[in-house]
């Protein structure tokens, strides 16, 4: 595996099927899910590895947010990589005067939480597309609202890419993994998984038909009483991220939840067959 840094290094050349794995670093079993899958599909597959300073807001965690660049780079070579995109963040953001906006799409949920949030991931991954022309990205469900996002650019501003999104990893109790959980104090992490058991239960009283509201507030309350602080627990249309009234086939349940001063947040298919 070769480490580049340059913008130069990165270029696409010749007519392989290049993968492109975005990440901001500090990998467990998600990311390297995401780059084992380029694997098999790509005859190149890159991994950028960049803490993208935009999509962090003034109060949240840059600094301190996990960095172990060599265990990364140990880690991405076993899962087959055969570059490893370390950018300095003067290369990829020369200046702010461009930015990449989704209407709408960027503004509710994750996006009312994390005000900013999503125009910084949107301006830096069209930014990597650019530089690094891959043929197929791949991206994790975990961030829903993100594929969501990435998927609206991608079309709207005619990148010439197939996206994929992959499945949540988690840990065998549950718990969606995320390089943030080791935030987690001990009581925390074995309070955690009570999010996603939260879903699953939620997700089944609305396959089994019932009103989707009810079943909502009992979610928020029953978190609530567990110590979580509950931005949001809700059922959305996946394309929309508009609040959905009734279960359809595609609705999803969205959550987002503290835990101390850690965030986490998941999702899982809630669909009604009628
Ligand atoms: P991050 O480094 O957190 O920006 O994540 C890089 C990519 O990995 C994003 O596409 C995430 O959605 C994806 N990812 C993060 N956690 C998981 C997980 N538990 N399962 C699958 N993909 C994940």
């Amino acid at each position: 595996m070769k480490v580049v840094r340059s913008l130069e290094g990165i270029q696409k050349t010749g007519d392989r099927v290049r993968g492109l794995v975005p990440t901001m670093g500090a990998f467990h079993e998600g990311h390297l899910s995401l780059m084992r899958k380029a694997r098999t599909e790509c005859d190149e597959v890159v991994v950028s590895l960049f803490v993208n300073p935009l999509q962090f807001g003034p109060t949240e965690d840059l600094s301190r947010y996990p960095r172990q660049e060599e265990r990364d780079s140990e880690m991405a070579e076993s899962a087959g990589v055969d570059l490893l995109f370390i950018p300095a963040a003067e290369e990829i953001i020369r200046s702010t005067r461009a930015n990449v906006t989704l209407k709408g799409l960027s503004d509710h949920y994750e996006g009312a939480h994390r005000p900013g949030h999503f125009d910084g991931v949107a301006t830096i991954v069209a930014k990597l597309f650019h530089i690094i022309s891959p043929d197929v990205a791949y991206f994790g469900l975990k961030d829903r609202q993100q594929c969501a996002v990435i998927q609206a650019m991608t079309e709207d501003l005619n990148f010439p890419l197939k996206l994929s999104f992959q499945p949540t990893i988690r840990d065998r109790d549950g718990l969606a993994l995320s390089s943030r959980n080791v935030y987690l104090s001990p009581e925390e992490r074995r309070m955690a998984p009570s999010l996603y058991s939260t879903m699953r239960a939620t997700a089944e009283r609305i396959a089994k038909g019932a009103s989707v509201l009810p079943c909502l507030v009992d979610a928020r309350e029953q978190l609530s009483e567990e110590g979580f602080a509950v931005d949001y627990f809700d059922l959305i249309d996946p394309r929309t991220f508009e609040a959905a009234e009734k279960a359809s086939l595609e609705t999803v349940i969205v959550a987002a939840a503290k835990l101390g001063k850690t965030r986490l947040i998941d999702n899982i298919d809630a669909p009604f067959r009628g």
